[in-house]
């Protein structure tokens, strides 16, 4: 992995231009790495692609970059959104973290019937997929909104935008695990039966979806239960499986 500290900046990056730092990313350049004028850095902004830079001032607290060659022209990320009902907090990170490096493009906190968390704080996990998304080499930054309820998101998306419901359980509620009535189908197949450049995932909570939650979710056109097999995952696990299932079928990882 390269050694050349990779930052993403708000400034239009092109030749011969400069990117101004912020006072954290000027001090985690200057104080932690020690680096000064001349060094190395790599920049993206999530609009004009990777460039290779130099550290040009530095002046107390501020920082200044100047661009000298492009290094990857910007590509674009699958318009795939993750709906996840917050988990504790730990598990919370870990989720915004993969979801950043499994190429998700936006990340939407959902409030379920059974959600434990109460409050997401999403500058936190903003701040979050920004350091996967520069570890990860990504050319941008996946957005993390605040939460909102399940109904709501839902409705938020556009109505041609698939979303794979992960359904853990059938719906016998005297059977183990909701017994074979009303399983979902394997997620593959669905992904294949459903494809679209677009997609959604819907991950529910440590203590899955209520009754009236499955009803209602299948009784949206454009929401299709999926199955991530025969044993009951971590919330956080089911995040993983399903963009990666994704990625594979439908996304960049073609
Ligand atoms: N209700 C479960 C726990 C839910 S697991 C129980 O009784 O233990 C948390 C979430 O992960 C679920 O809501 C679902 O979205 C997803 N999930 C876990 N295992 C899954 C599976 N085998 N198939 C589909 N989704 C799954």
């Amino acid at each position: 992995m390269s050694s050349i500290p990779r930052l993403f900046v708000h400034s239009d990056l092109s030749r011969e231009g400069y990117a101004a730092l912020d006072e954290a990313q000027g001090k985690y350049l200057t104080r932690v790495l020690r680096l000064g004028i001349g060094a190395p850095v790599r920049v993206f902004n999530g609009r004009d692609g990777e460039w290779d830079a130099l550290i040009d001032t530095v002046e107390g607290r501020a920082v200044l970059l100047k661009m000298k060659a492009e290094r990857r022209s910007q590509a674009s990320t699958p318009d795939l959104t993750l709906l996840f009902a917050p988990l504790k907090k730990a598990r919370t990170d870990y989720v915004v973290e993969k979801a950043t490096e499994l190429g998700v493009s936006l990340i939407q906190p959902v409030m379920t019937e059974y959600t434990q968390s109460a409050r997401v704080r999403a500058d936190r996990l903003q701040k979050i997929a920004l350091e996967a998304a520069e570890q990860t080499e990504r050319l941008d930054l996946p957005v993390v909104h605040e939460a909102a309820y399940i109904g709501a998101a839902l409705d938020a998306l556009e109505a041609d935008c698939p979303v794979y419901y992960c359904d853990e359980a059938g719906d016998d509620p005297g059977a183990v695990w909701g017994g074979e009535d009303g399983r979902a189908p394997a997620m593959v197949e669905v992904l294949k039966a459903h494809p679209a450049r677009r997609g959604a995932i819907l991950i529910g909570p440590e203590g899955g979806f209520s009754p009236t939650e499955r009803i209602s979710l299948r009784a949206r056109g454009n929401v299709h239960p999926v199955s991530l097999g025969p044993r009951i995952l971590r919330a956080e696990t089911a995040a993983v499986s399903a963009i990666t299932l994704w990625q594979s079928v439908l996304g960049d990882w073609t």
